[in-house]
């Protein structure tokens, strides 16, 4: 049985607890791992505690160097990595793979970034006075994640706060929990001090509660779903912990009239139905112009019948299934609130034969844009569409929400490139381009879809405080 990783030792939860680890596309448990509760995260909290003033006080370049030999660790094991990684997380071989080389290019480009956290000297209005402004680790980072992105999602936070020199309790999803060990695994090999990461498993709320409400927790960094996000605000309203909240999301695409439909069409199937839509930017309404609408329905209908679903290690699978029987009956009930709203399924809708918690992918025509059911995250591979008649319309439909992560447009009309970018209310917009994010970029969301930036130059910030000096009396 993998383990947590507390204070430089592999081990089990301190009250015993263990947790049936089931693939998703066999609806069989196929392994066990510890489930533990507050008491772990409290060990590995008064671990990391213990490990910070050390790692505060090692220079970027040799945190770096850990970093660095984590990720040529984890590009030596891509493929045992990314089978645990289909194996719990039912996605197909080629994405886990792509996942954890994405991984490793955080933790590379993280080792480098941390020594450029240059402060700035400022010219002062008194003549007897220097001042100085400089960036130093926050602390201890509580990091929870979600399951969809198993290595990616803890990655991120993970090479960031320790780059910046702090120190790290990781709780991955309960869901995919041997990803999140085989992440510990890249930089325990790596050379990681004791202490400096540790990573427990189980009780979420538990586990949770202990990050907020111990006072040795300077922050906790969060992705996953906004109502999680929003009991974590509440709870660190009481103790005053800093949060970055990278939450869920409902993602408008624009399609306007003047593009190559058979092109748009292929690359918007391509990265609707990736992860079977479980993506927190995955372009969710998409908005299209009524002159090529049914040119447009059509093209997506025809590709979605070649998408094979199935288990990820098998060679043809192009996608797999959803992450547990709860997320598969969301969102068949999703695809039942839209029928009973008066829209029309055009491809799949169904609860696939195979077992394992499949849904084939689904295209649906909607003619109001105010159908309720567009304001809810699908997380699944549906794929609903409207038609639109201008672009001061569509821009109003696609700011009705209350998320804010990830927009995208399609157009090759420079002024409404322009004009549509800068009006829809989002956090990240791709114009012509499906992966907006990238491990340079800062990722963030407006409105309910988050607080703070993980990735990029601002992601580093994130886990540092910045300090003002003065010397006075010169
Ligand atoms: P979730 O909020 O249910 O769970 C996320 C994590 O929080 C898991 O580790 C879970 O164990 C933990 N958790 C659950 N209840 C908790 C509690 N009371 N206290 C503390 N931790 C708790 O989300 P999910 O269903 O696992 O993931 C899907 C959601 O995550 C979607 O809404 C998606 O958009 C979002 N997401 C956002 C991003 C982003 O970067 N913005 C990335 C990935 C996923």
């Amino acid at each position: 049985m993998k383990q947590q990783y507390i204070n430089g030792v592999w081990c089990g939860a301190v009250n015993g607890g263990v947790w049936p680890l089931v693939n998703p596309a066999t609806d069989t448990v196929f392994a066990e791992v510890p489930y533990g509760d507050g008491a772990d995260a409290r060990a590995a909290i008064a671990a990391a505690r213990a490990a910070l003033p050390a790692w505060s006080a090692a220079t970027a370049w040799t945190r770096g160097d850990i970093l660095r030999r984590a990720a040529d660790y984890i590009r030596l094991h891509v493929e045992a990595f990314a089978h645990d990684m289909v194996l719990e997380s039912g996605k197909p071989l080629v994405e886990a793979r792509g996942e954890w080389l994405v991984a490793a290019g955080l933790f590379d480009w993280y080792a480098e970034e941390g020594k450029r956290a240059y402060g700035r000297v400022l010219p002062s209005s008194r003549a007897d006075k220097r001042m100085q402004v400089i960036w130093q680790p926050v602390g201890v980072v509580g990091v929870i994640t979600a399951w969809n992105f198993p290595a990616y999602n803890p990655a991120r936070a993970w090479a960031a706060a320790l780059a910046a020199g702090c120190t790290v309790v990781g709780k991955g999803s309960e869901f995919t929990p041997h990803s999140t060990m085989n992440l510990t695994l890249a930089l325990v090999e790596a050379g990681i001090p004791s202490g400096v990461l540790n990573m427990v498993n189980g009780d979420a709320a538990a586990i949770g509660d202990e990050m907020l409400g111990n006072a040795d927790v300077a922050k906790l960094s969060f992705t996953g779903s906004t109502r999680v996000g929003r009991i974590l605000m509440d709870g660190a309203s009481r103790t005053h912990t800093k949060l970055s909240l990278e939450l869920g999301g409902n993602a408008p695409v624009i399609v306007m009239d003047d593009v190559d439909v058979a092109k748009v069409a292929a690359l918007a199937v391509a990265t609707k139905f990736r992860n079977c839509g479980q993506v927190c930017v995955s372009p969710q309404r998409f908005y299209v112009h009524r002159t090529i609408y049914d040119a447009f329905v059509a093209a997506v209908v025809e590709r979605v019948q070649g998408i094979k679903c199935g288990f990820g290690l098998e060679k043809e699978t192009r996608m797999g299934p959803l992450i547990n029987r709860r997320q598969q009956q969301t969102v068949i009930e999703i695809i039942e609130q839209a029928k009973s709203e008066g829209c029309i399924v055009v491809a799949g809708g169904e609860v696939a034969e195979q077992g394992g918690y499949f849904v084939t992918p689904t295209i649906i025509a909607v003619e109001d844009a105010k159908t309720p059911f567009l304001k809810r995250e699908i997380f699944g591979p549906v794929m609903p569409i409207v038609p639109f008649d201008t672009r001061e319309q569509v821009i109003e439909w696609a700011n009705d929400t209350e998320y804010g992560l990830a927009a995208y447009v399609c157009t090759n009309r420079l002024q409404d490139a322009v004009w549509l970018s800068e009006h829809l209310e989002f956090g990240m917009v791709g114009v012509n381009e499906w992966a907006p994010h990238g491990i340079e970029a800062p990722f963030g969301g407006w409105k309910q879809s988050g607080i703070g930036h993980e990735s990029g130059p601002d992601g580093l910030t994130e886990y540092m405080e910045k300090k003002l000096i003065s010397y006075g009396g010169l």
